[in-house]
């Protein structure tokens, strides 16, 4: 019997599975995950789950075992893979065959050697990282915090309301700065400290304080702030070093063609934050997009090619082509939005005002490439400035 294999164990192998079989496929099928938990939803990792809003048991995401009939190996990880030979190499010494395999992989956290104690250096990327992290949030625990991406500026919002200090150290200008830009992201930064997160921008952290764990922390220029733990969220690296041997492009990420196929032979495809494409309807260089929407999105296309490689279906696979969508609750800030921020050159407002409720088109070369909402309200009217970015999308691929 037919075998596909898909490696991870996050949303995009769920999701890749349920397509899997919704396309009707019948064969043997596998999702072989390093972690010991089944999927579950991460998004909440840094929100409703810190805060106590969401249990353990609601992130979960209910995987239909019996009904979609397929084997978990949780636990284990795949350390290496022989793509011609088409084998994996598990953690545990076994050795998988398979005819197709999805590579769902996604992303590690991304460490800095920074010198000092170890003990009290901690990360957000799984649920046993966000257990960690949850018994440290007690009001007047003090976080710093390294990096002032989504996912720190998230957890700093969460520190707050639970009633710890928090400092947020990053060598950006302002908060999320390649995503939001310099204007949007000041506005953020106010807002945060409004709340009272306290910003040190354009430094990093050069020491770590402390004689057998960390009990402070000491900045570029000599600053030193004290902390019971600092979390580090300065970005993430691709788990591709499984793929490694195969003369694949992994420079940051799996590189694939446009029907999200990898390396030479048919049947292996990638999909969710591990994959990195070409987006045609952005026109963009092939990149990378850590957002939920696209963990599953991915799982469309790459399930239909798979099943045109391996013979399975008369039907054409199509090229991948997504409207990237991700929303971030950071306190009271509310973010939603459309497209490719990150490739813009420009941003403007276009309704409503940047210290209140408002929505942001951002421009490359003078095109629409994002919209980005932020407020409750105005999100609500989501649908209408997606269809809208759709259209300039559209109009500006064709010419
Ligand atoms: C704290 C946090 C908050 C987030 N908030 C938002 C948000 O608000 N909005 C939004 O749009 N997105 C958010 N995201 C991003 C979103 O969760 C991801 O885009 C999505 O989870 C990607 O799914 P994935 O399946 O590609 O990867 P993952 O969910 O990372 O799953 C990959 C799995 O593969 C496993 N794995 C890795 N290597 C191997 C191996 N060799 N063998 C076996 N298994 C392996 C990993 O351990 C992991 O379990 C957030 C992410 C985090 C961490």
């Amino acid at each position: 019997m037919m075998r596909i294999v898909i490696v991870g164990g996050g949303l995009s192998a769920l999701r890749s599975a349920e397509n899997l079989r919704k396309r009707g496929y019948e064969g043997e099928l596998t999702v072989v995950a390093d972690e010991p938990h089944l999927p579950y939803n991460r998004p909440p990792l840094s929100k409703e789950f810190l805060w106590g809003e969401a249990t353990e048991d609601e992130l979960a995401f209910g995987v239909p075992a019996e009904e979609a009939d397929i084997e978990w190996k949780v636990g284990h990880s795949v350390v290496a893979s022989n793509l011609d030979e088409k084998t994996l190499a598990l953690s545990n010494g076994e050795t998988l065959t398979y005819d197709g395999l999805v590579a769902a992989t996604g992303v590690s956290s991304r460490r800095l050697p920074i010198p000092g104690p170890q003990e009290g250096r901690i990360v957000l990327r799984s649920l046993d990282d966000a257990i960690s992290l949850k018994e440290r949030l007690k009001p007047g625990a003090r976080l710093v915090c390294l990096g002032a991406g989504f996912i720190g500026c998230e957890v700093a919002r969460t520190a707050r309301k639970v009633g710890c200090e928090v400092d947020i150290v990053a060598i950006d200008p302002v908060p999320m700065v390649v995503p939001l830009g310099k204007e949007v992201g000041a506005e953020v930064q106010r807002r945060h400290e409004h709340a009272g997160v306290r910003f040190h921008m354009g430094q990093s952290i050069a020491e770590m304080l402390g004689e057998n764990r960390v009990e402070g922390v000491r900045l570029d220029d000599g600053t030193e702030l004290p902390a019971d733990f600092v979390l580090e969220t300065v970005g993430s690296v691709p788990n591709t070093d499984w793929l490694s041997g195969n003369d694949l492009d992994l420079r940051n990420g799996v590189l694939t063609d446009a029907y999200l196929r990898c390396g030479a032979k048919p049947g292996v495809v990638a999909v969710g934050d591990v994959a990195r494409f070409a987006n045609p309807l952005f026109a963009a260089d092939p990149l990378r997009i850590e957002h939920w929407q696209t963990a599953i999105d991915t799982t469309v296309f790459a399930t239909a090619t798979l099943m045109a490689d391996l013979g399975l279906t008369h039907e054409r696979p199509k090229p991948v082509s997504i409207m990237p969508w991700f929303w971030s609750d950071q306190g009271t800030v509310r973010m939603t939005s459309y497209g490719m921020l990150g490739i813009a050159d420009s941003a403007e407002v276009v309704e409503g005002e940047l210290n209140g409720e408002c929505a942001v088109s951002y421009l490359r070369d003078g095109q629409p490439v994002g919209i980005l909402l932020i407020g409750t309200e105005i999100k609500q009217r989501g649908a209408r400035f997606k269809r809208q970015l759709a259209k300039a999308r559209k109009e500006a691929s064709a010419v």
